[in-house]
């Protein structure tokens, strides 16, 4: 596909309003931006949840497609990646979706956590079709100056990396908060995306054992492959009989490591159940607000010693420490079978739906 002057691409008009190919014209580059022709984007359970209104700030009408792959169409004068190499037509990066983290404000230099930076901007999440092609489900889009940009190592096919895709830098993000220690027993709650990469990360890490919960068969399988020791289907257990099976494979004590990443609320306190008597938690699959639940401060925490732990999206450093894992360990571990079907822009609001009933572990869109 060559780009031409009208760019196609698939817009979510507002919430729960069906998917729509909208045409927009073909940017003219500011000096420092980027054209990218989309190779791949991708769906994942956030746009599903942006669709139905769960995430705050959503400026609808959007282009979906946060985390995506491309060919280098044109750039806005000299524009080099992070490596400080000058990017060339025809180059295949990709690009972390997080924008204007400002790098000046009290998060960024004294909490350093720059995903809390009140500045952050996120493509296909929080800037909307009318700021510009700013969303991955399009033929083409387009990076603003200062948009980090890697290109893929030559061992790392876009195939390759749109199958971990935006999964992959949430779970490094995880896993750095896990703190798994050589030998631990690590507990992966969910088995999306985000589950079955922490899944090859935590045996990266040295876990002695890696139990995944989650459902349904599809993807238990995929945990599997991915190297999962031990699967329990929450279709067959409940959750108190899950709790009590975790704790029969971790010598009576639970996981030395839980993460979480479910999307579902009440997966939060069987979680912390699942962890032994001062082990960590760490909560990723709360990204969007789908309600509430109780707990039991004395017995959940205190007594328990438990320490939580949340973790909210991912900075350039755990999005390029992913593609160096990717082209290293690509091999090693199932990442391309995680890609169930591909999708064309017409077709991305039956993705969605696939996606939202679990019936493909990961959705691609193909522009
Ligand atoms: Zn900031
Ligand atoms: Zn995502």
């Amino acid at each position: 596909m060559t780009l031409t002057s009208f760019i196609q691409a698939a817009v979510m008009p507002g919430v729960d309003a069906p998917v729509e190919v909208r045409q927009f014209p073909r940017p003219q580059l500011e000096p420092g931006a980027i054209l990218l022709e989309t190779i791949y984007s991708e769906v994942c359970g956030t746009d599903v949840h942006l669709h139905h209104g769960h995430l705050a700030g959503v400026p609808f009408p959007l282009i979906p497609g946060h985390v995506s792959v491309g060919r280098v169409a044109e750039t806005g004068g000299e524009v080099l990646d992070l490596d400080g190499i000058p990017l060339r037509a025809g180059d295949v990066i990709t690009f972390l979706d997080v924008h204007e983290t400002c790098g000046k404000c009290w998060y960024c230099t004294v909490a350093k956590a720059s995903t809390r930076c009140p500045s952050r901007r996120v493509y296909g999440i929080t800037y909307g079709a009318n700021e510009g092609l700013l969303g991955g489900w399009s033929q083409a889009i387009y990076l603003k100056p200062g948009v980090k940009t890697m290109r893929l190592p030559a061992n790392l096919p876009p195939e390759r990396f749109i199958a971990a895709g935006c999964g992959l830098p949430t779970s490094v993000h995880a896993i750095e908060r896990a703190e798994i220690k050589l030998g631990d027993n690590v507990v992966i709650q969910g088995s999306g995306p985000v589950g079955l990469s922490a899944v090859a990360l935590a045996q990266l890490q040295g876990a002695g054992q890696v139990i995944v919960v989650g459902a349904p068969a599809l993807r238990l399988a995929m945990a599997r492959a991915m190297g999962a020791d031990v699967v329990v289907d929450i279709s067959e257990f409940s959750p108190a009989e899950r709790v009590k099976r975790v704790k029969a494979l971790t010598g009576g004590r639970g996981a030395d490591v839980t993460i979480e990443a479910t999307g579902v609320p009440a997966a939060v306190r069987e979680g912390m159940q699942m962890t032994r008597d001062a082990g960590r938690y760490v909560v990723v699959g709360q990204y969007t607000d789908v309600g509430e639940i109780e707990l039991n401060p004395h017995w959940d925490l205190n007594r328990k010693h438990l320490e939580v732990r949340g973790c909210w999206g991912s900075d350039f450093s755990h999005f390029y420490r992913g593609v160096r894992v990717l082209a290293r360990y690509g091999d090693r571990f199932a990442w391309d079978r995680l890609i169930s079907a591909e999708y064309s822009l017409d077709q991305a609001g039956q993705a969605l739906a696939d996606v939202a009933a679990l019936k493909v572990v990961k959705a691609l869109i193909k522009p």
